[in-house]
């Protein structure tokens, strides 16, 4: 199975949608983030969410997905950009009882959706309350009282692959609120285990069989994390030397780990006064 996210619409009725589907870059991701269940259904399911929302990009940008809140999961990112490259990181205890639900786990959540452009005038960012017993239900309400969107959404993940469908009504259509309803029930007869094994044409194929899928072209997704060193001694730079002038004493050096994947990077003290060259410390 490859990494895809397919985008379509529906002959004649103003609906889109997207298929994402995941194997490696879950992988990637779970391998980097290990979290115990459920939280890592959750993580599973906030990728492959991230990647349909990245599918009405119009700029080159990345979606984020965040939750953050007082419940055991205290932190939950997930992010698609449009190149198709994905991260993720969950914050929660090592062990959870494993029977948390979804309003345990997520407790006083806040929700926020971004999207960062590649240029700084091309940023948003959409902040409610978490309200949903599920990551679905949730997205669907931000769709309709943010965006005013009409939209559902599925999502399912297991140990090994991630997987969602979104359709949403094109803003500003109303008509055809039968063919909404129909749809949306079409859709609902959709079963996880179809979701998670069926490719994303055929699994249209199966749900909508009376209509005429047109394919909106497709994106490879794979894990890819933005971090560099060039970031990192940006930070570094504005975190000044006395802040760093104790690691540099205790360990010789300063390291940095990127939370999303793990790769670190090492400064040590002919590092750190390159970085500081030429600057008043
Ligand atoms: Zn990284």
């Amino acid at each position: 199975m490859s990494d895809l996210l397919q985008r379509f619409s529906f002959q004649g009725l103003p609906v889109r949608g997207a298929v994402a589907r995941l194997n490696q870059t879950w992988l990637a991701v779970r391998h980097r983030n290990p979290v115990p269940m459920p939280a890592q259904e959750l993580l599973g399911q906030a990728l492959a969410a991230s990647a349909l929302l990245s599918s009405d990009l119009k700029i080159r940008a990345r979606v984020g997905l965040q939750l953050q809140g007082e419940g055991p999961l205290k932190l939950l990112l997930a992010q698609c950009a449009s190149d198709g490259g994905q991260r993720g990181i969950a914050r929660c205890p090592a062990e959870l009882s494993g029977s948390e639900d979804f309003s345990a786990l997520t407790r006083a959540s806040t929700l926020v959706i971004s999207i960062d452009g590649t240029q700084t005038d091309q940023n948003y960012q959409g902040i409610v309350p978490l309200e949903g017993n599920t990551l679905a239900a949730a997205l669907e309400g931000y769709f309709r009282r943010s965006e005013q969107l009409a939209t559902g959404i599925w999502l399912v993940a297991d140990h090994e692959k991630a997987a969602g469908l979104l359709i949403q009504r094109l803003p500003g259509h109303h008509e055809y609120p039968e063919s909404w309803e129909e749809l949306c029930a079409l859709a609902g007869t959709l079963t996880l285990e179809e979701l998670l094994s069926l490719e994303a044409l055929p699994l249209l194929g199966r749900l909508f069989p009376e209509h005429t899928i047109l394919d909106g072209g497709s994106v490879p997704l794979e894990f890819a994390c933005q971090c560099s060193r060039d970031k990192v001694v940006e930070v570094l730079r504005v975190l000044g030397r006395d802040a760093l002038t104790d690691d540099l004493r205790q360990h010789r050096e300063v390291t940095v780990d990127c939370e999303f994947c793990n790769e670190r990077y090492g400064f040590d003290a002919v590092d750190i006064d390159h970085l500081f060259a030429g600057q008043a410390s």
